[in-house]
């Protein structure tokens, strides 16, 4: 009988952890003994190297090393392509990182791992949360959810430290390429989330990158020219990150360089740093307003702020979060390994979920009837909310398309929601339904996430129709069609997904990624 794990699956890092079975959650090392794996795949002729060795081993070859596969997850048209011309899905390059995290933990535990619950950013969209499970199937990965990565680190937190008062928490996770701001509510048994707001592309990497334009800039007025030179280049990377986190500790920092045979060293004050981050550090700020005011809260009604991500062991941050709310933020969970033991606490919930519904004769499509839970000092049910508003393409008066919002954002799920539309034309035989993701009404600024056509009995006048819209558990979105006028349902719609990749796509890439040979060295 195997084990079931939790798997935080970061941009920058990822951490895996199971619960004992004494219930006390467990950080599953990697081959390497450490408890975090760089999310860095590096394809090295037969090779491919996953984590620490892929990142050490980037600056020999630039070109066939993938980090931050994270930030293009539901880009149907991003792909990674090697210096030989083979190309690689965001999808099948996260399958090459689970493929070694799943081989490791089955190492360590010495058992096979027979399913995960993976975490997403809590704005992942929908294309975004199906790309990370799909990555999970292609990694041979029985993927029982995905959960909120806040969610996940309330309930590490809840469950190690909550106790039965009723609490209102801030979770502020800035990684290493997103940021995350949620708002939740605790109470005994039940974790609430209100709101949640972020930057998708903000993160650690994003103050790296402010450094190495610092660099170049710098060197280049010493005659230097690092961006023209590949390897410099990617050094500078490895030692721009370095020189933040020794920052985080000491007042200065130095970068030395070697490029066409001249050495170059840059001092890194913590003042110039200041200067170079400042501008990102107040985009946090304003998604700590917006996520308070969508939950209808102040910052004086939060009982505790609580950091996650590995930036936030940046003192900066920290004096920045304190300035704007006056509240000291908590570091009582670890900011890399809380996500990954929500996860894992997460595992119980869905296994026992799954039991209760063949004990009441339903089905359950999961594969956990086999699984054994222990004994967990304290257990929540938690809500989540949507990031995004979902919608439909509709026509107005004027006759111009616009988005209709039919569920809202931030509205706990699962959820359902209806809006009444008319057909355009009298003998209307087809109605084309485009699913949006987006609050404004331009369409400009939304994103058509599926399509799909139906269709209606003509009829000579207009007819009314509802679309009904719901967002399950997992966050999937499910559409039905109400023909009002003949009270006739239509039935669940089958959306094609714009952005995922589709079931042969997904054979193929997984029938490709067992045959690579997987290694962290
Ligand atoms: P993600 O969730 O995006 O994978 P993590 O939470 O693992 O990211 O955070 C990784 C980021 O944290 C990287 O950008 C890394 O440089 C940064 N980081 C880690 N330790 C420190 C430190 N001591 N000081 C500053 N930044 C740090
Ligand atoms: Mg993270």
């Amino acid at each position: 009988m195997g084990k079931y794990i939790g798997i935080d699956l970061g941009t920058t890092f990822s951490c895996m952890a199971y619960i004992d079975d004494s219930g006390q959650p467990v950080i599953i090392p990697n081959r390497e003994g450490k408890n975090i794996t760089p999310s860095t795949v590096l394809f090295d002729g037969k090779n491919t190297i996953v984590g620490e060795e892929a990142k050490n081993q980037s600056i020999l070859e630039p070109a066939n090393f993938e980090q931050f596969i994270k930030r293009h997850m539901g880009e149907r048209d991003y792909m990674f392509s090697t210096v030989d011309g083979e190309k690689y899905s965001p999808e099948a390059i996260s399958a090459i990182i689970l493929a070694k995290m799943k081989a490791d933990a089955e190492e360590y535990l010495g058992d096979s791992v027979d399913g995960a619950v993976i975490t997403v950013p809590a704005y992942f969209n929908e294309a975004q949360r199906k790309s990370t499970m799909d990555a999970g199937t292609i990694a041979g990965l029985n993927v029982i959810a995905i959960i909120n990565e806040p969610t996940a680190a309330a309930l590490a937190f809840g469950i190690s430290k909550g106790n039965d008062k009723q609490q209102t928490i801030m979770v502020y996770d800035l990684g290493g390429g997103t940021f995350d701001v949620t708002i939740l509510r605790f109470d005994k048994e039940n974790i609430i989330v209100l709101s949640t707001a972020g930057d998708r592309k903000l993160g650690g990497y994003d103050f790296d990158e402010r450094i190495i334009n610092a660099v170049i800039e710098d060197a280049l007025d010493k005659g230097l020219n690092i961006q023209a030179d590949d390897i410099a280049r990617q050094d500078l990377q490895l030692k721009a990150e370095e020189a933040k986190k020794t920052l985080s500790a000491r007042e200065k920092a130095n970068i030395v360089l070697n490029s066409g045979g001249k050495p170059y060293k840059y001092t890194l004050t913590r003042e110039k740093f200041v200067d170079l981050i400042e501008p990102l550090l107040f985009k946090t700020v304003g998604s700590m307003e917006t996520a308070c005011d969508e939950a209808g809260v102040e910052y004086s009604d939060l009982d505790k702020i609580l950091l996650v991500g590995g930036s936030t062991r940046m003192p900066l941050v920290r004096e920045s979060i304190e300035e704007e709310t006056g509240i000291t933020p908590s570091s009582e969970v670890h900011p890399d390994e809380a996500v990954a033991i929500g996860a894992a606490f997460h595992v119980l919930d869905v296994i026992k979920c799954e039991k209760e519904k063949v004990v009441r004769g339903e089905t359950s499509d999961k594969k956990v009837a086999n699984a054994t839970i222990p004994e967990v000092k304290k257990q929540y049910t938690f809500t989540d909310v949507t990031s995004h508003g979902i919608g439909i393409v509709v026509s107005n008066r004027n006759n111009e398309e616009i988005n209709s919002v039919i569920l809202p954002k931030n509205t706990q799920v699962p959820a359902a929601y209806t809006g009444q539309y008319t057909t355009t034309v009298p003998y209307q035989e087809s109605l084309k339904i485009q699913v949006t993701q987006g609050e404004e009404e331009d369409l400009r600024y939304v994103t058509v996430i599926g399509t799909a056509d139906i269709e209606i009995a003509p009829r000579e006048k207009i007819v009314e129709i509802e679309v009904s819209i719901s967002c399950d558990e997992n966050s999937i979105i499910h559409v039905r069609v109400y023909d009002l006028d003949l009270q006739r349902d239509l039935g669940e719609i089958y959306i094609e997904r714009v952005a995922n990749l589709n079931e042969e796509e997904i054979r193929q890439s997984q029938q490709r990624i067992s045959k690579l040979d997987i290694s962290g060295e």
